[in-house]
């Protein structure tokens, strides 16, 4: 979605200064008194600008590829790696300092790290892809740029799963005999050394993480709204990985899907949307629009201005500014997106008593189980399988000790769901899960006891500040 999106933008500040504008929002709330602490957590610590010749078809090209590490408080770092041909330093040096606020807010030991590469996958063929990816893992392979306790990339934006297993293969092979080298990137295929549940996480986070402010009485109040996820009106801008899977737990979760959004534009049905429905007709049409019911709209961005209970930008940044802002309906604005919202956004949002629950926050799923991966990946053992059977065992043993004392049967369809002992993704799933709501309830906990932290993002910002910077007090500096 990125060229529509980006057009429209009318912020004074770059991605970067956002992050920083937004930081310095939250800096007097935080523990941290010491200027020079909160100048080193703000800065990025190594920018990688790098270009290489790679050869496509019988031209030779010059590749624009990045790595930045935003923070070393904690290693390795961490972060995603984009193909977009809207990619550039300071979008990835933004993109670096969320995933550290975002990892400290999720409680993920990592420091925040992102790439980029300014191709467009879409007009690429696989080999050629390949070859860029190998070859930006080579460059990051001869810099020190990655490895399991060094740098861990994963997808974002234009990559996934296959680009993933292009890089672990490629570091490998550099690196032989490495016995820990699966974990130098997340996101993997499964049969190369991912973990079950990655592919869907970043949506699912979103879903926990809204679900547990629809739940919040409090809040809800405040809204006018009736507490649950049940029956509010959802609409979701973007039907990438985050989008996609989001808009289907909403919906599997009881919302009604009411708006979708994609390059090619907009379709609103206030009776709902099914999700799946939708995705098989852009396949099949290729395109989201004349989907039987629904209303087209002409501009992808028409939806974020759609009447709902919950708007989801899950697309690119900047894309609710400071010229749309004031004709957004929704009561809450849930970031599944990095950075979709300008802070000029953010001002005419909180004017109009609409809440947004952060990015660093809520699409910290993603990160959240790439930490599970790469857990996974220095075990050497996939989760569940140690317990797996003994807990079943234990169920069946507990379920024998109940007839027996009552003298009554448990039903077969009963025993089933007491029998079952935890496959890897149940543990993945619960594990995101508890994830997402503990790091709510701390957050809230800032936003609600001070009365200056206006909204949930200055209160994201002052946790995962706090937690950097003790972390960075504690660590000490180098003389
Ligand atoms: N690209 C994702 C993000 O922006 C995931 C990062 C990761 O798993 O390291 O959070």
């Amino acid at each position: 979605m990125a060229k529509t999106t980006k057009s429209n933008t009318t912020s004074h500040y770059s991605f970067f200064e956002s992050v920083e504008r937004n930081f310095d929002k939250a800096a007097p709330f935080t523990e941290i008194k010491d200027k020079g602490i909160l100048d080193q957590i703000k800065a990025c610590n190594s920018v990688y600008n790098m270009r290489f010749p790679v050869k496509i078809g019988n031209k030779v090209e010059v590749i624009e590829a990045y790595r930045v590490q935003h923070s070393h408080h904690k290693l390795p770092v961490k972060g995603g790696i984009r193909y977009s041909m809207d990619v550039n330093q300071d979008e990835v040096m933004a993109l670096a300092a969320l995933m550290t606020y975002k990892c400290a807010i999720v409680n993920v030991p990592f420091g925040g790290a992102k790439g980029g590469i300014k191709i467009n996958p879409k007009t690429l063929s696989e080999y050629d892809l390949e070859k860029i990816t190998r070859r930006y893992t080579a460059e990051l392979v001869k810099k020190n740029f990655i490895g399991p306790g060094i740098d861990v990339p994963a997808p974002d934006y234009g990559t996934g799963a296959r680009e993933m297993s292009w890089i672990v293969d490629t570091y490998m092979s550099l690196r032989p005999g490495e016995i820990d080298a699966a974990g130098c990137v997340t996101g993997k295929p499964i049969s190369q050394g991912g973990v079950r549940g990655r592919q869907e996480a970043t949506g699912l986070g979103v879903f926990f993480g809204t679900r547990e402010m629809c739940n919040d009485t409090e809040i809800m109040k405040k809204l006018k709204m009736s507490t649950g996820i049940q029956n509010k009106t959802v609409v979701v801008q973007g039907l990438g990985n985050v989008g996609y899977h989001a808009a289907n737990f909403f919906q599997k979760g009881g919302a009604t899907i009411v708006g979708l959004a994609e390059y090619e534009g907009a379709i609103y049905n206030p009776k709902g949307l099914d999700v799946n429905a939708v995705v098989a007709h852009r396949k099949k049409t290729g395109s989201i629009l004349n989907f039987p019911g629904a209303k087209n709209l002409k501009k992808s961005t028409d939806a974020l201005e759609l009447e709902c209970d919950i708007l989801v930008p899950a697309a690119l940044e900047n894309v609710i500014n400071g010229e749309n802002a004031p004709r957004v309906k929704a009561k809450i604005v849930a970031e599944a997106a990095n950075g979709p919202l300008t802070p000029d956004a953010d001002a005419i949002l909180a004017k109009k008593g609409i809440i947004v629950i952060p990015d660093m926050y809520l699409n910290a799923g993603g990160v959240t189980v790439s930490y599970f991966e790469w857990l996974k990946n220095l075990s050497h053992v996939r989760y569940g399988r140690m317990e797996k059977r003994f807990s079943e065992n234990m169920n069946s043993n507990i379920i024998t000790s109940i007839e027996n004392l009552t003298g009554k049967n448990v039903s077969e369809a009963e025993k089933k769901i007491i029998l079952r002992g935890a496959d890897e993704v149940d543990l993945v799933h619960s594990g995101l899960e508890d994830t997402m709501m503990g790091s709510y309830h701390e957050i809230r906990e800032i936003w609600l006891k001070n009365k200056k932290i206006q909204d949930m993002r200055t209160a994201a910002f002052v946790n995962s500040i706090n937690k950097v910077g003790v972390s960075y007090m504690e660590l000490g500096i180098f003389p």
